[in-house]
């Protein structure tokens, strides 16, 4: 950051808190999501917005080494009282909040006191995997999935805030207004909602949205989150993205979908691989899926993340891929016959709400980026649920199960070298730290414990 840029980027905001004060904006919420998956924020009043986005705003880089309790961890790389951080907003994604009135929102870059870009700033190092993507010559679309449960306000419990099935038209009916109210917030925030529908959880909803480019979707998806669960306030209702808000049944997943574009076409259709795919669009794929027991340290962070991730529940729980298999972990999307040009992309399913969205696009393009850099192939496609299948059936058709728990993850994102040198040094390390930390926060308790520990916190 140099003076040059910290003038344009004062004067761009000094514009747009002209154009906050007409909204009767008073304050500016300015995001980051930590290494544990809470999105966590500094403000500033609109006066100040400018020195903000010139100067930043002070925050401690012992942000690195929370947990999802509050606690801090000491990590080899993070967990230092000493230190400043800046948090630069991004003014192209400066958000008047439709669900808190006198409030925006912009979500933050984390640069050194020096000027440089924090080398632990997730959002950083998913632009800059989305550059070196471009430097192949490919564009990358991505969209996140928000599901979500909604509870009673007022007790740590949870309480389903509606009763009707899953599915089904009783519980929009149920919380109608409160539904009205989402889908007003986020049209007002310009968000492209495609679906709003009941999950299949009790009190469980979910919201899909457009694709677009993998840093504004994951920008788009803590906008999102933090609008439902303001929209919840208003109506008395306790809003959870957590992997689980009971240790039965199916959790919450954070699913993203990824398509790839090489001079305007997609690489996910229209050629002679399986189902369509490219080379490319196929290595990219193989690199995911060849890849993702160690990205679930990053996708599925949490010990309470491993309750979810179980066969038959709609996650993925299997290293495989197939053609609208909901069961498998990447789920080819062709689309209706005609829309594939548009329409085709991959879907990631094993990946939860209390992943950092960052994180996520950080690391699945890493991996990509490396299936391609491999050639990599695709095994054959399954059109199967892996858990119908035997152990000698599965291994047959090189389905491996995804790993089980938080220590078999970070173990496996440890020895991958591809993520260790994409993501570097420090972030990795810190990564590790964590997941291990938060596994020893959780030893020794039940899964109604490991919940409730958890259920309120993404
Ligand atoms: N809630 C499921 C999960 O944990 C996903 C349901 C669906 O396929 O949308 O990922
Ligand atoms: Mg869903």
């Amino acid at each position: 950051m140099d003076e040059q840029q910290r003038t344009a980027r004062a004067g761009r905001a000094h514009s747009a808190a002209e154009r906050l004060a007409g909204h009767d904006v008073v304050g500016v919420a300015v995001t980051w999501v930590d290494n544990s998956g809470i999105t966590r924020v500094k403000t500033v009043p609109s006066a100040k917005l400018e020195s903000a986005a010139a100067w930043g705003i002070g925050a401690s880089p012992v942000f690195d080494a929370f947990l999802l309790d509050d606690s801090i961890m000491s990590g080899r790389y993070a967990g230092s009282p000493v230190g400043d951080l800046r948090l630069h907003p991004d003014l192209d994604r400066l958000t008047v909040l439709a669900a808190q009135p006198g409030w925006a929102w912009a979500p933050a870059d984390r640069y050194t006191q020096d000027g440089a870009v924090h080398p632990q700033c997730a959002r950083s190092l998913a632009r800059s995997m989305t550059d070196r993507l471009r430097g192949a010559g490919l564009e990358a679309s991505m969209a996140f999935e928000v599901e979500w449960t909604v509870g009673r306000a007022g007790t740590d419990e949870f309480v389903p805030a509606c009763s009707g099935p899953a599915y089904g038209m009783t519980r929009l009916v149920e919380l109608s207004a409160y539904s009205r109210d989402v889908l007003t917030a986020l049209a007002a925030e310009g968000v492209a909602v495609d679906q709003f529908h009941p999950e299949y959880g009790a009190g469980q909803l979910e919201v899909s949205v457009a694709a677009e480019d993998p840093v504004a979707a994951a920008d788009t998806t803590v906008l999102v989150r933090e609008t439902v669960r303001a929209v919840g306030m208003t109506h008395g209702l306790r809003t959870s993205f957590s992997p689980k808000v009971t240790a039965e049944g199916v959790g919450n997943g954070g699913h993203v979908h990824v398509s790839l574009r090489r001079d305007g076409s997609s690489v996910m259709t229209g050629a002679d691989g399986p189902f369509g795919l490219t080379q490319e669009g196929a290595s990219f794929t193989a690199g995911v899926l060849a890849r993702l027991p160690a990205l679930l340290a990053i996708g599925c962070p949490t010990t309470a993340s491993y309750l979810r991730l179980i066969p038959s529940h709609w996650a993925g729980a299997f290293a495989c891929w197939g053609r609208e298999n909901r069961e498998a972990a990447v789920r080819l999307v062709t689309g209706a016959v005609g829309s594939g040009s548009w329409a085709a992309n991959v879907e990631v399913k094993c990946f939860d709400g209390a992943a950092n969205p960052y994180l996520v696009v950080a690391g699945l393009l890493a991996a990509g980026l490396a299936g391609m850099d491999e050639s990599a192939e695709l095994p054959p496609p399954v059109d199967v649920d892996p858990a119908s299948l035997d152990d000698d059936s599965r291994a047959e058709r090189s389905i491996a199960p995804l790993p089980t728990s938080l220590t078999e993850a970070a173990d496996r994102f440890e020895a991958d070298p591809a993520l260790a040198e994409a993501l570097g040094v420090e972030l990795a390390a810190t990564i590790v730290d964590l997941r291990r930390a938060d596994v020893a926060l959780m030893a020794g308790k039940s899964p109604d414990e490991i919940v409730a520990l958890t259920r309120w916190k993404h």
